[in-house]
């Protein structure tokens, strides 16, 4: 079962400060993750959690996860420029972007930043662009086909098309791209790769390093290059459902540590650095979507509008994605009344839940819809001119602090030309 981290009485003073919708995070919970990731890879002395910033691009976010220790994944200039604002410089900063354009490379260079290259032809764009490569670089690696884990009756535990990605170097053109960099003057090298998005299984992390592991030793034995570090990226998930198990980040960290003794220990490679990427994992189930309802409509179904809407939330509306949702104050009653929780976009889509079945809803009830904390308020847009709504920390002493104001009609309006 899943339970607010915030009470019906913490929430109804909350909103009189800051009108719903706003998306609340929860301080104590986001350490504690960033707290448990560094535990179970602390076997690993080099380990570094490189926040993707995309999830969750909030400077305050990123301050705390930096006092936990966490560099920033960035994959776009502006990332580039919030990281950079937020204090964040070198080694502190991955760039592993796609279709990249050259002021990117241009400010990940002079940031310092590890640059993750995405493609071969990537090595001479760089190289065009800034004068020089990197003495430590990285190359994004797609094994191609497909990617599965744990087969059972009710299918594959995970399964992904990496064949089908647009990401990452083919295997001989890892070999290629490590001699060429290594000839152009590159001394430290990395491998990365990220096959499958919201893996619910212990077994991802320990099979994707198994697959890292070996295609590094082939490497070094092929090109003689030295890698320092390994990247394992994004994609551990969190049970969106509440029937699903939570992944175990300790035994992840252990399945790690065992494939990096049987495969990189022997080869002479035990001097390798592990670093993560991760987004979800770390935020998702930190922050919660809150609104109010507004309107009960009853026709062909029961309807529950709320103030919030895709422009808030767009999980559900592109991808059907589950989110839990709780009525606060009712968390205990019997959920036997069937609604579509809809947003007012004109778009038949903006429906938080479909058919949910949810205690009895009254008007002014306060809903919670839970895990929005990664890739929630930043996937957020502005169609209809419905506005991002605001951001709020709960601090870890109980008190709450704005950490992004939500948008007026002066910002929508700002970009518009007028005469
Ligand atoms: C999106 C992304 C991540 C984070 O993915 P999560 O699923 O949020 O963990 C990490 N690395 C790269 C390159 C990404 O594009």
């Amino acid at each position: 079962m899943k339970r607010p981290f915030v009470t019906l009485e913490q929430l109804q003073e909350i909103v009189k400060q800051y009108p719903t919708p706003f998306h609340l995070y929860d301080e104590k919970g986001i350490r504690e993750t960033a707290r448990g990731l560094y535990r179970a890879f602390s076997w690993n002395p080099g380990f570094k959690e490189y926040f993707a910033v995309k999830a969750t691009p909030n400077p305050q976010i990123l301050k705390l996860l930096r006092e936990e220790g966490c560099g920033v994944d960035c994959s776009s200039l502006t990332e580039l420029m919030m990281s950079q604002r937020c204090g964040f410089a070198g080694d502190e900063i991955m760039f592993s972007s796609n279709d990249t354009p050259a002021e990117e490379f241009q400010l990940a260079a002079e940031l310092g930043a590890t640059i993750n290259l995405d493609d071969i032809s990537h090595i001479d764009f760089l190289r065009n662009t800034i004068g020089y490569i990197p003495k430590k670089i990285s190359c994004r690696y797609n094994p191609g086909g497909t990617f599965t884990l744990g087969e059972s009756k009710e299918g594959f535990q995970v399964m992904d098309n990496p064949g089908e990605a647009k990401y990452g170097l083919t295997r001989p053109q890892m070999t290629q791209a490590f001699r060429r960099l290594k000839e152009l003057g590159a001394e430290e090298f990395g491998i990365h790769a990220f096959l499958a998005s919201n893996t619910i299984s212990n077994e991802y992390y320990p099979a994707l390093a198994a697959i890292l592991f070996r295609t590094a030793v082939e490497l070094k034995e092929e090109t003689g290059c030295h890698i320092t570090f390994i990247n394992l990226s994004g994609g551990v998930g969190v049970p969106y459902r509440p029937d699903q198990p939570a992944n175990d980040i300790a035994v992840i960290g252990e399945g790690v540590r065992r494939a990096y003794e049987e495969i990189l220990v022997p080869a002479g490679m035990g001097d390798v650095s592990l670093c993560t990427e991760l987004g979800r994992f770390m935020l998702a189930p930190h922050g919660h979507l809150v609104t109010q309802v507004l309107h009960e409509k009853r026709t062909y179904k029961d309807y529950i509008g709320v103030d919030a809407c895709a422009s808030n939330l767009m999980r559900p509306a592109i991808y059907g994605a589950y989110h839990h949702i709780t009525v606060m104050g009712k968390e205990d009653l019997p959920c036997d009344h069937k609604y579509d929780v809809t947003g007012a976009l004109c778009e038949n889509s903006d429906k938080f839940a479909i058919d949910r079945m949810l205690p009895e809803i009254d008007i002014g009830d306060l809903l919670v819809i839970h895990d929005t904390g990664a890739h929630g308020h930043a996937m957020g847009y502005q169609y209809n001119g419905r506005l991002r709504s605001a951001e709020v920390l709960l601090c870890e002493d109980g008190s709450t602090r704005l950490i992004r104001r939500a948008e007026t009609p002066e910002d929508y309006f700002a970009t518009a030309i007028w005469e």
